[in-house]
């Protein structure tokens, strides 16, 4: 009945329900990671489009950051460890 909001992932550009994507943000200090807060992006929980939003740091432009700021295989390293997370505690 209610709709969940909808949010765009910055890899393949797929709309989707925010609950199945992972958010990207950043803080007024300009270091960019997983989670809630600041200005954010959104990227799909896969690894296709996590690897897409690192490599091609696809992340940036919607965080309105500079590429060269952010420190991209450690977001890389923290999205896929939030990917592969399991919320439900199994594994
Ligand atoms: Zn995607």
């Amino acid at each position: 009945m209610s709709r969940a909001p909808i949010r765009t992932c910055v890899a393949c550009k797929r709309k989707a329900e925010k609950a199945g994507l992972l958010r990207v943000s950043r803080d007024a200090e300009g270091r960019v990671s997983v989670g809630m807060g600041g200005r954010g992006a959104y990227v799909c929980a896969n690894d296709a489009c996590v690897r897409a939003a690192v490599r091609k740091k696809l992340a940036a432009r919607p965080l309105r950051i500079a590429s060269s700021s952010v420190d991209w295989k450690r977001l890389e390293a923290d999205l896929l460890a939030e990917l592969h997370s399991d919320t439900n505690g199994q594994g």
